[in-house]
């Protein structure tokens, strides 16, 4: 038999490798800003068109390449940064494998323009799908220029399944906050299709930070800091009350690289526990320093995860040290209010003193994320208080009394209710429905008995009502007295931005809209102007979660979203005429047996089940 077995030409090779590297243009991204960081740059220049897959460019003003190493700079494990395998556990830098450049030239058309600060000249490269078509000596200044332009250019099976411009930029620009939050001290500028996104002069992390996120952010953050000898941690939590719906705002940085990591998210979320509802999440920008060698990052090149030699002991110190700045924040200053704050606090935290007063009076920021939860989202749902626990079964004793429906049932719940409860012949008078649990509503039909899930259905009744209103754009917008300005970090607005034209279908109006506020001057007729807060940031989070999923149209993720947020919840009293509403606008859903997120919001008990049961 003949051999079979042949090695792949190098550039075939690539491709796959390529594959591993660069999935889309964030990962480009990601990887020409860590080698502008490890070549020492101090400033660093990004320069986007067309949401990355017309140019992606990175200039660096470090140390360069000579001409020799621009060359084998795309060379496959090519660098600069390790030596040897002991090199890998003391890791100081971003790159290590020296595939990234290789695996960039494999897909696409790239232009490298370098010159160290040692030679007068510097040199320009190019390559295409790996191949070197033009070097030449230019005038360049000194550092480095890549420039990666029609990226799957031959792979159009990958280049197909880019997302639009708008999705791929916000993939960029989340690779951009994690980088230039892991490196103040870089000035950055960053550019799409001609304009300028961010301008981050070197700073410290607070500034970095509030450069990204908005002025507001400033006054959001608590400092953590704490030494030991596993680890260094500093940084900043967000104070509770910012707590927010999405989980945008959640980074952490060991030894400068970002990462994800449940786990320890779990350390920070356990400190938060009792300071905030469960469906909110706290906002952190956490920067570890442990010893290299006691991580592996070298599990996957794309990958974000690490492994830690002791995550537990990392998870305790974690946890405590965001306990103790949260502390320090609330229980401090309000044990004693005479005493020089800064002798109770460690921190010279300059606002602190000014806004005491204010801490308990605070709630004005945001009133209707606190009782979001609680409140009936409904204008035509009306909830009791909390009615005693008996109440539960009131309908059903009403329900007992007819006979013709459930005749086998009316022997056993009578005796049941009445030697129980001592009913009083108490009976509702439109008695045809009850609530059970708080959570699903019975009534009798003709055959039987239907039991239906509160939420789901008034999700589905909203849901159509929303979709109906964005297609035929009639919806009707209840004008606000006083116009609402709220406040949002440049990203989020960017983001409503983008949802603006079916907010407006839908009933909300907007007023002037800045880098990080926005003013409300209208409102849907089914939304109270105290929630329009917390459901805007409930739709910020669903589009941001959204835009990974492959079905994504803005009409349907509006409408599920603005359902979930405003249907009413389990556990929430429904008078008996708006069980009874809920119930007939239910059925002239063009659905109504299914939630908008695809669960049964009903089920039916025939009356031969019930007979069955007593078999
Ligand atoms: P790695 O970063 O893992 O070493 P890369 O393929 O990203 O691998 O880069 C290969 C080598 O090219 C690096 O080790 C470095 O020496 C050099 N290099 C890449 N980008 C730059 C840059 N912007 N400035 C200076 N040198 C660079
Ligand atoms: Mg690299």
């Amino acid at each position: 038999m003949p051999d079979r077995i042949q090695l792949l030409p190098d550039h075939v090779a690539n491709q796959i490798a390529a594959g591993e590297v660069v999935q889309r243009p964030a990962s480009v991204v990601k990887e020409l800003l860590e080698n502008a960081i490890d070549a020492g740059a101090e400033n660093i220049q990004l320069i986007i068109k067309d949401g990355g897959k017309t140019l992606i460019q990175v200039v660096d003003d470090g140390m360069g390449m000579s001409v020799t190493d621009a060359r084998l700079s795309f060379e496959r494990h090519a660098t600069s940064k390790i030596r040897n395998a002991d090199d890998l556990f003391q890791l100081s830098t971003k790159g290590f494998r020296g595939e990234a450049l290789a695996s960039i030239a494999a897909i696409a058309h790239v232009e490298m323009k370098t010159r160290p600060g040692t030679d007068e000249l510097g040199t320009l490269l190019c390559i295409q799908g790996s191949r070197v078509t033009e070097q030449e000596v230019i005038t360049t200044p000194v550092g480095t220029s890549v420039a990666v332009k029609n990226l799957f250019f031959n792979i159009p099976a990958r280049r197909n399944f880019l997302k639009s411009k708008q999705v791929e930029l916000r993939h960029i620009t989340d690779e951009f906050h994690r980088v230039a939050l892991a490196h103040p001290g870089i000035g950055f500028q960053y550019f799409h299709d001609g304009n300028e996104l961010y301008n981050l002069p070197g700073t410290n992390h607070r500034q970095r930070i509030v450069h990204l996120f908005g002025g507001k952010t400033n006054e959001k953050l608590v400092p953590v800091s704490e030494e030991t000898q596993v680890v260094e941690i500093s940084g900043f939590i967000c104070k509770p009350e910012f707590a927010k719906k999405s989980r945008g705002e959640q980074f952490f940085f060991v030894n400068d690289r970002f990462i994800k990591s449940p786990y320890l998210h779990h350390a920070v979320s356990a400190a938060f526990e009792g300071l905030i509802r469960s469906d909110v999440h706290p906002g952190y920008f956490l920067y570890l320093k442990v010893d290299p060698g006691s991580i592996d990052i070298n599990i996957h090149p794309t990958k974000t995860e690490i492994k830690f030699d002791d995550e537990q002991t990392l998870y305790a110190i974690l946890r405590s040290s965001v306990k103790h700045s949260l502390g320090q924040f609330n229980i401090a200053p309000v044990l004693d209010f005479e005493r020089d704050q800064n002798l109770d606090t460690p921190y010279d935290y300059k606002e602190k003193g000014a806004q005491l007063p204010r801490v308990t009076v605070d709630a004005g920021f945001n009133p209707f994320r606190e009782d979001s939860s609680r409140k009936s989202a409904s204008t035509r749902f009306s909830s009791k208080p909390e009615s005693s626990w008996e109440s539960m079964y009131v309908g059903l004793d009403s329900q007992v009394g007819n006979e013709n429906t459930f005749s086998s049932l009316t022997v056993e719940s009578d005796s049941y209710t009445s030697s129980i409860f001592d009913a009083d012949g108490e009976k509702e008078q439109r008695g045809s429905s009850f609530q059970l649990r708080r959570k699903y509503i019975v009534t009798t039909i003709k055959s039987g008995m239907l039991v239906i899930d509160q939420s789901r259905a008034h999700q589905r009744v909203l849901y159509e009502k929303f979709l109906k209103s964005i297609t035929v754009k009639n919806a009707v917008s209840q004008q606000l007295l006083f116009p609402m300005v709220l406040h949002f970090s440049p990203p989020e607005m960017q983001m409503i931005r983008e949802i603006q034209e079916s907010l407006v279908a839908i009933g909300f109006a907007f007023g002037e809209m800045e880098e990080e506020q926005l003013q409300v001057t209208g409102v849907p007729l089914m939304v109270s102007s105290s929630e329009v807060g917390m459901v805007l940031d409930h739709l910020i989070s669903d589009y941001q979660s959204e835009q990974e999923g492959e079905s994504f149209s803005q009409t349907d993720v509006l409408s599920k979203t603005l359902c979930k947020s405003l249907a009413v919840k389990s556990g929430e009293v429904l008078d008996t005429e708006s069980q009874m509403a809920l119930v007939d606008d239910l059925f002239a859903c063009k659905e109504p047996s299914l939630s908008p997120f695809g669960k049964k919001t009903y089920v039916t008990l025939t009356e031969s089940d019930i007979d069955k049961k007593f078999i």
